[in-house]
């Protein structure tokens, strides 16, 4: 449930007019609201608080806005980061260090620096080359960091092969038959405090019976490591819940998410750690864009939006569905390409499909653009970053501005030497 409803024909965020922000802030435009993210959060905290003693940690790579990570924050969450900036992010936001979670497949040497630093609260180890590298530099400054080492469970995660993470080809963790030696030399290493295992296999899940199969193995893993005689207090199972895009798609709720884990980690005894990005994130943010004209095609009509993949890159990379609705509908429909000013024939948002009819400056929404929207933003074509606006009941709030060119062009240089016509 999200709080993006129409009211006298006028779509609202909470209980804002959508134009006012169109008029005040211009579009294209992210726009949050506060209480969906709040919403979501608790939502997800109740289902997953039966499995036991909990700690979640925001995927800040979901969307990293400050003020978004300040309301998970405010609601007891910590972060998931993935580089020293997302690191550094979360801090700023007012999360906690002892509860953030360093993942990610290349941490640099500066980046795990970084971590210990700050005094994080454990680093998820993607290989026994990190391991080594952390505990050396841990050492030498004589401290232990707290690990777990991400494991690869080989599972097929059924969702899309460039946000599929957990098969036996893919990136990430090392392989689950070679992890207890792995895990038992890092044990050894005097600057790492080892403490348990993590996993993550993939995003946008749309069934748990993949998570339930690489939760059991992860259960089957802990009672190996415990035989082997090493001391288990927490496993990381990661994030991936997923979020209807299309009113075809029904993913597992929080609540049966958490039933699922409740039954695998029965008796596991340890902290369950959770890294939910999307499933928080997701339908907590809309893009708004207007109309710039229409133009007759062969197969369709193309509505030109003043949004492109710039700005939401789903689309583009992922084939994604955003579905699209008009701020003020009139009941009609029409079936268009809805397609951005970019010159690449991938600024496409949603191809031959029936839509609500727009004209000419009209405003539209693209829905679920709260996960891995804003953040993707870049300025291809010259465009302008994107702006992103917070919604909170009747009022709003810019909370990250809109870049100008000139801004952008401003960090650029053109040397001397080329000026001077050689
Ligand atoms: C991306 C990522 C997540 C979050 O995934 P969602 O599908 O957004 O929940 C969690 N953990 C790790 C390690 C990730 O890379």
């Amino acid at each position: 449930m999200d709080h993006f409803q129409y009211r006298d024909g006028v779509m609202h965020a909470e209980d804002l007019p959508l134009p006012v922000i169109a008029e005040q802030v211009g579009t294209p435009c992210y726009v949050y609201s506060r209480a969906t993210l709040e919403r979501h959060a608790r939502v997800f905290r109740e289902g997953l608080e039966k499995a036991g003693d909990i700690h979640l940690a925001f995927a800040v790579k979901a969307n990293p806005n400050l003020a978004v990570l300040r309301i998970l924050a405010n609601q007891g969450y910590g972060a998931d980061v993935v580089s020293g900036g997302e690191l550094e992010r979360a801090l700023a936001a007012g999360m906690k260090a002892e509860d953030i979670v360093f993942s990610g497949v290349g941490k640099s040497r500066s980046e795990l620096l970084l971590g210990l630093d700050r005094g994080i609260g454990q680093f998820n180890l993607e290989s026994e080359e990190e391991g080594i590298m952390l505990a050396e530099i841990a050492a030498a400054r004589g401290q232990k960091a707290p690990a777990t080492l991400r494991v690869n469970p080989d599972v097929d995660a059924g969702t899309h092969a460039k946000i599929s993470t957990g098969k036996k080809e893919n990136k990430f963790g090392v392989a689950i038959d070679i992890a207890p030696d792995i895990y038992q030399r890092l044990s050894e290493l005097d600057g790492l405090d080892l403490r348990g295992v993590a996993v993550h296999i993939g995003s946008q899940l749309q069934q748990l019976e993949p998570l339930e199969k690489c939760y059991e193995r992860m259960g089957q893993l802990v009672e190996q490591l415990r035989g082997a005689g090493h001391e288990i207090t927490h496993v990381d199972l990661g994030g991936g819940l997923g979020v209807p895009y299309t009113p075809d798609e029904n993913p597992p709720s929080p609540a049966d998410y958490g039933d699922m884990v409740a039954r695998v980690t029965k008796g596991w005894n340890v902290t369950l750690m959770f890294e939910p990005g999307r499933v928080i994130a997701g339908n907590s943010g809309v893009m708004m864009t207007q109309v710039i004209r229409i133009k007759p095609g062969v197969n369709s009509d193309f509505v030109i939006v003043d949004a492109a993949m710039n700005d939401l890159m789903r689309p583009a990379i992922y084939d994604a569905w955003h579905h699209f609705e008009a701020v003020r509908p009139t009941g009609e429909t029409m079936t268009a390409s809805i397609v951005g000013p970019i010159c690449e024939s991938s600024d496409i948002f949603a191809k031959e499909r029936e839509v609500d009819r727009v004209v000419t400056d009209d405003l539209g929404i693209f829905r679920t653009a709260g996960a891995y929207g804003a953040t993707m933003a870049n300025t291809y074509n010259s465009r302008p970053l994107v702006p992103e606006v917070l919604v909170d009941g009747d009022r709003y709030a810019v909370v990250a501005e809109r870049i100008e060119p000139a801004t952008i062009m401003a960090a650029e240089h053109v040397p001397d030497w080329l000026k001077q016509g050689g």
